[in-house]
């Protein structure tokens, strides 16, 4: 009988499951700009595969000079609620809620420079923690046992408290102004090792969720734009 043998790394984890690869390695290809904020603008993004999902690792790169109000980061919403939206608190914390529920956590305040951020949550455990450009934040717990449910849809900009035939109920004063690249979201927990190297721009790997090098992304209204990779020397 063949035994099944689990490889293993030297850190102990099992292997991180297969993730598509980038051409554009250190690169992080479009950006979301957003100069100010505004009642309407926002990026629309256009998962690859479901977001019926009982795990993700989302990473992105964000900057901004906006003070510190209460200011949607990024925001999945089914016609019911917000299944997974992220937020930036006035209080100074980031709000992590899934399914009507939050989990806080106390980072460094963003600011005019790109940060990685990324937000993990396992339903096996309810295990929920976060990145700060590699470091790990201390793990809580957050809706274990749940599924996030379907047939919702992604923005970058705005918050939306209703979704009709379309998007709508936005506020001012929640909406996101600065820049967003390098959106990634996997179906599963991504390891320390490989969000370390993501945020050092030294991986190739990309998400199967989203994948920023080939997601379809959709500006609306005049104040939020996708731009290309600036060619480099
Ligand atoms: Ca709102």
């Amino acid at each position: 009988m063949a035994l099944d043998i689990i490889q293993l790394t030297s850190r102990g984890e099992e292997e991180d499951p297969p993730s598509p690869r980038s051409e554009y390695a250190g690169e992080w290809g479009r950006s979301v700009i957003i100069p100010k904020q505004n009642y309407y603008s926002y990026v629309e993004v256009f998962p690859q595969q479901t977001m019926a999902l009982k795990a993700f690792t989302l990473c992105m790169r964000l900057g901004s000079a906006l003070p510190l109000k209460d200011t949607i980061l990024f925001e999945y919403r089914t016609k019911k609620r917000d299944e997974l939206a992220i937020w930036r608190m006035k209080s100074g914390r980031y709000g992590v809620y899934i399914g009507g529920k939050a989990a806080y956590f106390r980072l460094p305040e963003m600011t005019s420079l790109l940060s990685h951020m990324c937000f993990v949550w396992d339903s096996l455990t309810g295990q929920t923690y976060t990145y700060w450009n590699g470091h790990r934040s201390m793990m809580t717990k957050l809706q274990e046992g749940y599924t996030l449910e379907a047939r919702g849809r992604v923005i970058l900009g705005q918050d939306a408290d209703g979704f009709d035939s379309k998007l709508g109920g936005f506020d001012w004063h929640q909406s996101f102004a600065g820049e967003i690249t390098d959106v990634n979201m996997w179906d599963h927990v991504v390891s320390q090792r490989r969000v370390s190297a993501l945020a050092d721009s030294g991986a190739v790997e990309r998400g199967n969720v989203i994948n920023w090098d080939t997601v379809k992304l959709q500006a609306k209204g005049k104040h939020a734009m996708v731009i290309a990779k600036c060619a480099g020397a």
